[in-house]
């Protein structure tokens, strides 16, 4: 528990209104989408980058543990005070967007801001922020810088760090820094800006961030090809991407996600589907969008697609999106549990990828579906425990991850494509990185935080 004399301290920064400390805060701010609890000893809103130096500076001298929170929409735990602590939200004051800048093309935001928010303002004057996050509704800029979030137009468009061009932030003395710039180059001194992306809060507090734009594409169109097996959908990935098509998504269903689909939800899909690509195409001239469809429709034809859909307009574009949207709640029909993990492996082992993850699934004899973002790689592995009150079955499943992401690791890929280690994946790192590696994260870490305040024990370190 937080002393009183500590609440009081902060209250005399931010006012006793954006101090909570009471119960029903406590329980409504312990959880984030990983469904684990972990009660703050406080809530805290700050007004401006100055109420936070002075709050940080205060942690800092006091040894008072602090958490970064966004929305608190992260899958792994990286905004739970898992080793207790109070929590500065950036949700009631910090949200604004500040400008759109439009002569360099970028925008200037405040970490609180709702991605959708920046999408919809740069709409407006004809410019297009992509990183896409499936929870772009309710998810923050910061904590997409955070955990530098991706997509589904990542396949075109790449993920939050391709847009990240400076920030502000705080260090736990109080400190305020400036990293990285306005300017499209900048090679002058280390790209700190860089190794605040991704870095779950444990560095630095993001005060302000600016974030590069783009011309938004004129057209859209959205396909769907229908496939025997996944082997066949991804090797029409490889072919018709180095045929120069460059779809804005090209997402994949596998058979068991098909399965799910049709039971539960009644999709339309033909009985002996084994995968689907779905994806839109976008271009600022017609004739660009029909190079891009002519290009895909080929190229799935001649990799065994026995049916290529395009959507006449904007409601037949959401009926084939439908599927890919609701994989997710469909294949609840496999179990009553569902460990979810978003590896990534190098585009061309996605085939070998798969095959390994439903050799590993059969073997504890767990259903697998998996979808996900097979333009860039990045899978959806959902094993499902039939009995989450069966111990030795929950023991399997995490037995089965365990063994996935060593796989994964082996063939070159990554635990995560998406929704970072926070507490969830830490027990993993030692996968993916060796001492030494962990060693050079551990010295990165005391050079910003060398009290260990700032959001501790994430990420491994
Ligand atoms: C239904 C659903 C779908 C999702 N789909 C995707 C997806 O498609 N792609 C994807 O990448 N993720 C996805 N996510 C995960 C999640 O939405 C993202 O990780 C998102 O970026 C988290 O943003 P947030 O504002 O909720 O951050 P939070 O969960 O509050 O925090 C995330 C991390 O950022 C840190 N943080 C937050 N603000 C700051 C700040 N100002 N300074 C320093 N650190 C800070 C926190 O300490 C924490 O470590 C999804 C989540 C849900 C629930």
């Amino acid at each position: 528990m937080i002393d009183n004399k500590h609440l009081d301290f902060l209250k005399s920064i931010v006012g006793s209104d954006n101090v909570k400390s009471d119960k029903a805060h406590m329980i409504a701010y312990s959880y984030d989408a990983t469904r684990t609890r972990f009660e703050p000893d406080a809530v805290v809103f700050p007004k401006d980058k100055h109420d936070v130096s002075k709050i940080l500076k205060y942690c800092n001298d006091n040894l008072i543990i602090i958490v970064p929170r966004g929305a608190g929409s992260g899958f792994t735990g990286g905004a739970l005070p898992a080793s207790g602590g109070i929590l500065i939200s950036m949700e009631r004051y910090m949200n604004k967007l500040i400008e759109i800048d439009m002569d360099n093309m970028l925008a200037v935001v405040q970490p609180g801001l709702i991605n959708m928010e920046l999408q919809k303002a740069a709409e407006q004057v004809g410019l297009f922020y992509p990183p896409d996050p499936a929870s772009e509704e309710y998810s923050t800029l910061g904590g997409n810088v955070s955990e530098n979030a991706g997509g589904m137009r990542a396949a075109k468009y790449g993920i939050t760090k391709d847009y990240v061009m400076a920030m502000e932030a705080v260090l736990p003395s109080g400190e305020i820094i400036k990293a990285g710039k306005k300017t499209i180059k900048d090679v002058a001194g280390f790209n700190i800006a860089g190794i605040l992306t991704g870095s779950e809060g444990t560095l630095a507090i993001i005060t302000e961030i600016t974030l590069k734009l783009i011309p938004k594409p004129k057209h859209k169109k959205t396909y769907m090809g229908i496939f025997p097996d996944v082997t066949s959908a991804m090797n029409a990935v490889f072919k018709s991407l180095s045929a120069g098509a460059n779809p804005v998504a090209m997402e994949f269903l596998d058979a068991l996600c098909i399965q799910a689909l049709k039971e539960k939800l009644n999709v339309d899909l033909p009985s002996n589907a084994g995968a689907v690509l779905i994806g839109d195409v976008d271009g600022n001239l017609p004739e660009e969008i029909a190079f891009q469809l002519e290009t895909l429709e080929k190229s799935f034809k001649e990799n065994g697609s026995s049916e290529f859909r395009i959507a006449a307009n904007d409601e037949e574009a959401k009926t084939l999106w439908y599927a890919r949207k609701n994989a997710s709640p469909a294949v609840t029909i496999f179990g009553t549990k569902k460990l979810n993990e978003d590896i990534s492996v190098p585009r061309s082992m996605l085939p070998e990828a798969l095959k390994n993850i439903y050799a590993i699934g059969e073997n504890y004899n767990f259903k697998v579906p998996c979808f996900g973002h097979s333009g860039d790689g990045n899978i959806h592995v959902n094993v499902m425990v039939p009995d989450k009150n069966d111990e030795k079955q929950m023991a399997d499943g995490h037995k089965a991850i365990e063994e996935i992401f060593q796989m994964v690791v082996d063939m070159g890929g990554t635990l995560s494509g998406e929704h970072g280690i926070g507490t969830a994946k830490a027990p993993f790192m030692n996968i993916a990185f060796t001492e030494a590696e962990m060693n050079l994260f551990r010295a990165v870490k005391k050079a910003f935080d060398p009290n260990n305040i700032l959001n501790p024990n994430k990420m491994g370190l």
